[in-house]
């Protein structure tokens, strides 16, 4: 499926190149967040589409929002459209949660939550169940910004870029993330002989 790049505002190729600035021969850390504006939000879904279309295996060659990196709680009958992000992997469940009233609508205890833990679904690959992280929509070249703030034409989702004092330091790639969720769930040694089975098979 191609799903086209929505040409919605002006383009400012120059803001992604300088998502690195460099500082001698130091790289600064760049902090890339999403601002939500909930208010603005009214649950199309766009951005989930978009999201599992850009990371599907041949890119954009299907959609499957089970698949995005964001998902938007959607109650339409009491008005509720909030996008959350999906975080860091959390190999165990929180012992306490947190309910949430907010303008007199209630919330799921795990609502708000980032993170891809055993006590739910969401932010899990469905086929594999591996745990799926926003990475930014990292491309080469980089895009100017993330699929899911084009494609947001509410402009509940505002990109912004600010530079920090610290360097830059290495991240996880997906592979890594989906392997250490492994390695926590069978062990080491099962990943490790499982591996060597793969290998042997060619
Ligand atoms: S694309 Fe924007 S308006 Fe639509 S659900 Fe996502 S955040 Fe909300
Ligand atoms: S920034 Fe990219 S990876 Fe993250 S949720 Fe949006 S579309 Fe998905």
């Amino acid at each position: 499926m191609l799903l086209p790049k929505r040409p919605r505002r002006k383009k400012s190729r120059d803001k992604a190149k300088e998502a690195i600035t460099v500082t001698g021969e130091k790289k600064k850390k760049i902090i890339k967040t999403i601002r939500i504006d909930v208010d603005k939000c009214n649950g199309c879904r766009a951005c989930e589409v978009i999201c599992s279309a850009f990371h599907a295996a041949e890119k954009y060659s299907s959609n499957n929002p089970a698949r995005a990196r964001i998902r938007v709680i959607r109650e339409p009958l009491t008005d509720i459209y909030v996008p959350v992000y999906a975080g860091d992997y959390a190999p165990a469940e929180c012992a306490g949660r947190d309910k949430y009233t907010i303008d007199g609508k209630e919330y799921d205890e795990c609502a708000f939550c980032r993170a891809s833990c055993p006590s739910r679904d969401v932010f899990k690959e469905p086929d594999s169940g591996l745990p799926l992280k926003c990475d930014m929509c990292e491309d080469d070249p980089p895009q100017e910004k993330p699929l899911c703030v084009q494609w947001c034409l509410n402009e509940a989702l505002i990109y912004e870029e600010r530079e920090d004092e610290g360097e830059e330091e290495g991240k996880l790639e997906d592979m890594e993330i989906g392997l250490e969720s492994m390695v926590d769930k069978y062990g080491l040694q099962k990943v490790i002989d499982a591996i060597a089975r793969m290998s042997k098979k060619g």
